[in-house]
């Protein structure tokens, strides 16, 4: 049996690794937070690489089958406004030329979603990345990271199937959901709640085939008939499923599975074991899920068309940085003086057997709070930002924050103020934070100062 916590160890040979290349600014990872940083770095005139472990741009909106925005809207007193604004919009745009985006759909009664196509939504990437001149290297998984000193990132190592490689950079964006560039380099980290528990991971997938008319509101549907199932007997990994159409509602995306432990502990994205057996298991629930959607009206006829590349990982290390977006700021929909934009998606705290949403106050309150750029800052390294889901959050700040529109966000933020730092010759700590804001508004970002 693998075991990757074992005492034995082999001493590999000592080699020398070959610079394959050297950048301003070096993003890891193609999710929403890395593909908005990226584009923003390389607007900001800077040499940009985004590196990649897939073949593809979108992170878990694309390997793990999200194929929905959630947290471009709030609910402002009453009224559903977008809130998100910037290099999301272009990319949106460029999902909608594609045909692969819906119209917003109601969410709770209490603000918009945006469901997309997953294929649309690669397409749409890459060509926002490759005309704002970010070059891009695929199947390249990084393993670690070169110090120049204490607090200053020199090189970020990757293996491609070229072999080894070092690529130099000025400023490093960790965008890779996990935190790996920044715990490798030593930042301080978090992971769960109090007593470590993380957000459950979820394997999402599609039927083809459903009968709209038929299938009308199919969450509250198979939710009712799962809580009859478990009156006789029945066990689910987790209720509140979430079954919704697609662009074309014959298509519906399911979000019903929760991978979990055989001790009940939620599967770690960052454990090597843990996370292949979250695969099968992924699937197994996939199998178990669609034999019972199947028995709903509507979905007589529908069968599996996708099962994405990988289970969806919603949490895994979070930056312990320079602020820590809490539930209360979450909630109490907080301000601060260095808000980079805004996040208006409730606290959706994935737990064991359900999903838990805890919402603003709203129509009574504006429905967002600022996200403070202090949040991409670890606390000593000066050459690198977090953004996206793992930037410094709580466990339950996360769990709304960690949504696409509060990633795209961040990561704007993150590439406008590597390319302030560079130009500035300082660190991303010593930049202008007023200067900051006034290149993101510049660039069409809301930062939610108006109300
Ligand atoms: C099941 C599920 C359902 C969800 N539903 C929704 C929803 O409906 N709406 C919504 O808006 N959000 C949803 N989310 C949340 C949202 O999709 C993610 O939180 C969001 O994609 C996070 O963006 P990110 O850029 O921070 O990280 P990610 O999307 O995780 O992207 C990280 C990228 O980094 C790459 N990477 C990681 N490590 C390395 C490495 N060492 N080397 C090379 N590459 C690396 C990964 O391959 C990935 O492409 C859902 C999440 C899950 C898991």
């Amino acid at each position: 049996m693998l075991s990757f916590n074992a005492a034995r160890t082999a001493k590999e040979a000592a080699r020398e690794t070959a610079i394959v290349g050297e950048f301003d600014v070096v993003v890891l990872g193609g999710g929403p937070a890395g593909i908005a940083a990226a584009a923003a770095a390389a607007r900001g005139g800077q040499s940009v690489l985004l590196v990649e472990r897939y073949g593809f741009l979108g992170g878990m909106g694309t390997a793990a089958g999200v194929t929905n925005f959630c947290g471009l809207y709030a609910n402002v007193f009453g009224a559903i406004r977008q809130v998100v604004h910037g290099v999301s919009d272009d990319l949106l745009a460029g999902i909608a030329r594609l045909g692969g985006l819906n119209d917003p759909h109601l969410i709770f009664n209490k603000t918009y979603g945006r469901a997309y196509d997953t294929a649309a939504f690669k397409l749409a990437a890459d060509e926002l990345l490759l005309s704002s001149g970010v070059e891009l290297l695929f199947h390249a998984l990084a393993v670690g990271v070169i110090m120049a000193d204490a607090e200053t990132v020199q090189g970020l190592i990757v293996e491609t199937k070229s072999g080894r490689g070092i690529v130099l950079a000025r400023m490093f964006i960790d965008c890779s959901g996990d935190a790996d560039l920044a715990a490798w380099a030593g930042a301080g980290f978090e992971r769960g709640d109090a007593s470590g528990n993380t957000l459950y991971p979820s394997l999402m997938f599609r039927l083809n085939g459903v009968d709209a008319s038929r299938a009308k509101d199919a969450s509250a549907q198979v939710a009712a008939r799962m809580a009859e199932a478990e009156k006789a007997g029945a066990r689910f990994p987790r209720k509140t499923p979430i079954i919704k159409p697609q662009r074309d509602n014959i298509e519906w995306r399911v979000n019903v599975t929760q991978l979990a432990n055989a001790d009940g502990s939620a599967v770690d994205g960052t454990d090597a074991a843990q996370f292949s057996a979250g695969e099968t298991e992924g699937r197994r629930q996939v199998s178990q899920a669609y034999q019972f959607i199947k028995t709903t009206p509507g979905f007589e006829t529908s069968y599996i068309v996708d099962i994405p590349p990988q289970i969806g990982v919603r949490e895994t290390r979070r930056l312990v940085g320079q602020y820590q977006l809490t539930e209360a700021d979450v909630l109490q929909c907080a301000s601060f003086d260095d808000t980079i934009g805004v996040n208006g998606w409730p606290l959706e705290l994935h737990e064991a057997g359900d999903v838990i949403f805890r919402w603003q106050p709203v129509p009574d309150s504006r429905g967002f709070n600022h996200l403070p750029y202090r949040m991409l800052l670890p606390r000593t390294l000066g050459n690198v930002l977090v953004a996206g889901r793992c930037a410094s959050m709580s466990h339950e700040g996360q769990s709304a924050a960690r949504v696409s529109g509060a990633c795209f966000v961040m990561g704007q933020a993150a590439g406008t103020a590597a390319a302030l730092a560079i130009d500035g010759q300082c660190t991303t700590h010593q930049i202008d934070i007023g200067t900051l804001q006034g290149k993101l508004v510049e660039h069409g970002a809301y930062l939610g100062r108006d109300v």
